[in-house]
């Protein structure tokens, strides 16, 4: 038996216009109230509000007339519609954003929410949600202070920096950055380094909307630090690199170090932003991913302002996270739209607590999921991937193969483009089903899960599927494979 990918609406009946019909049909459904009184319906009486009820039966009445009115003969029955009311109403309350099953393969998955919290920082968002906290009064003095005071000092220990504040996001950080230090001025940037991040961010745009004006030096592919010093003028305010994080340039290539970039800009009396985004603390090129800067290396090359994201590969909450110069870093807190894009007592909490872990750096690659999903080694993905598929294999029956296969992650998130890490997927394949109608099923679990499909079959890149997930894809793997097993 061959089964192709269900359609989920039934088929069209035959239409028929007949405006007698039409007009009995029309009629004869139930009112309202009588649909609110049916035993389906009495049932989450209580439960469920009833304006959510109400409105439900009213839309499905009118989807109900609208499909009469078209000449398609919809059922209407009364028992049929209270279900269908009631699935709609309990579709409004329940939980649009809901967790998922990451078996992408992508370490930093933005549609899945980039970077998973450790639990110590799960702990600390928990704690001061509880109630209330002291976001902005110290206890010691009960004085009113700033909600900076909380990572400032950590930040400046871990990066070797001066000052440290930290925003929304890094698009936001880099935004205030720039407005901060040179708003209606000159903005110099090379020309391979005008970016666009996704989702809107796009770098010429954000320094135009920061109030500067854009001065482009060098070439897409080369640039040389004589050509920004040849673009200094009376109205340079500042020296801006954004690392650009989503893409490589390779061959005939050039840019200028920022150890030069900041001789230069110093000595016009000139200020360096650099954009880093991903923000690494930790060297990963024991992890064979190369070509990562360290935000500590930027610091020490004197930058003014160096910029990175909180939900990258530094593995917190969504965050921008400033660091650099007090007089740069001030300059920022001061800025009225710092309020703009202040930061979240959540996020900060979050953000605390990921810091920490970073002052024992073996101990923050154990704990900070991002890390340790780039650090497993192949051998551990291995053996948790063969045991699931021993799993899957005994629930699917005949026509069906489930293989342990070679397969590529990467960092994602806009890190490390181009660069994979080795690891071992299960690959589905049906002859059922096709791989798009399995990757569906399993997206519509109650957890969803997302794979990928690849060369006809569904993968489940089990590097970044943390253990006591696997459960959840041999669940539904049963759910799915029911009518086959044997
Ligand atoms: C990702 C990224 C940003 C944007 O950071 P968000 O935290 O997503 O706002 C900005 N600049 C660079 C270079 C990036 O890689």
């Amino acid at each position: 038996m061959r089964f192709s990918p269900k359609p989920l609406e039934p088929l069209p009946q035959m239409p028929y216009n007949h405006p007698v019909d039409t007009s009995r049909r029309m009629r004869s459904l139930p009112s309202v109230d009588r649909l609110l009184s049916h035993p389906t319906v009495q049932q989450v009486q209580g439960i469920l509000p009833r304006q959510v009820l109400v409105d439900s039966i009213r839309a499905t009445l009118d989807d109900l007339r609208i499909a009469i009115k078209s000449g398609t003969d919809p059922k209407t029955n009364l028992d049929h519609i209270a279900l269908t009311a009631l699935a709609r109403a309990k579709a409004c309350v329940a939980p649009s954003l809901g967790p998922a099953v990451n078996a992408t393969g992508i370490v930093l998955h933005t549609g899945l929410g980039r970077a998973v919290l450790s639990s110590e920082a799960r702990a600390a968002v928990a704690s001061v949600a509880e109630g209330h906290s002291t976001l902005e009064i110290d206890p010691e003095t009960g004085h009113r202070g700033s909600r900076q005071s909380h990572i400032e000092d950590i930040l400046c220990k871990l990066t070797g920096a001066e000052a440290a504040m930290a925003v929304n996001n890094n698009a936001a950080a880099v935004f205030l950055a720039i407005n901060s230090l040179a708003a209606g001025m000159d903005v110099i940037i090379s020309r391979g380094q005008l970016v666009e991040i996704g989702g809107q961010f796009r770098v010429p745009d954000i320094i135009k909307r920061a109030g500067c004006r854009l001065v482009e030096v060098g070439t897409t592919n080369r640039t040389r630090i004589d050509d920004y010093s040849d673009a200094l003028t009376g109205d340079s305010a500042l020296i801006l690199r954004v690392h650009p994080s989503n893409f490589r340039v390779v061959g005939f290539t050039e840019e200028a170090s920022i150890e030069e970039m900041v001789e230069l800009a110093h000595g016009a009396r000139l200020p360096v932003i650099d954009d880093l985004g991903s923000g690494a603390l930790i060297d990963l090129s024991r992890f064979g991913l190369t070509d990562e800067p360290m935000v500590q290396t930027s610091v020490s090359a004197g930058c003014d302002i160096v910029t990175f994201s909180g939900d990258k590969l530094l593995g917190g909450p969504q965050a921008g996270i400033l660091v650099g110069s007090r007089e740069s870093i001030d300059r920022c807190r001061t800025n009225p739209l710092a309020r703009a894009v202040r930061i979240d007592k959540l996020s900060l909490a979050a953000l605390e607590a990921t810091l920490k872990l970073y002052l024992d750096p073996e101990g923050a690659i154990e704990k900070i999921p991002v890390l340790r999903c780039i650090a497993r080694p192949v051998d551990d993905i291995e053996k948790v991937a063969n045991h699931v598929a021993s799993q899957i294999q005994k629930l699917v029956g005949r026509g069906t193969s489930v293989e342990v296969i070679d397969s590529q992650s990467e960092v994602g998130g806009g890190s490390l483009p181009g660069q994979q890490l080795l690891s071992k997927s299960i690959a589905l394949k049906s002859e059922h089903f096709s791989s798009e109608y399995l990757s569906n099923r399993f997206r519509q679990f109650n957890k969803p899960i997302f794979g990928r499909i690849e060369a006809g079959r569904l993968l489940f890149d089990l590097r970044t599927v943390e253990p006591e997930e696997t459960d959840e894809i041999v669940d539904c793997a049963r759910s799915v494979f029911q009518d086959f097993a044997h």
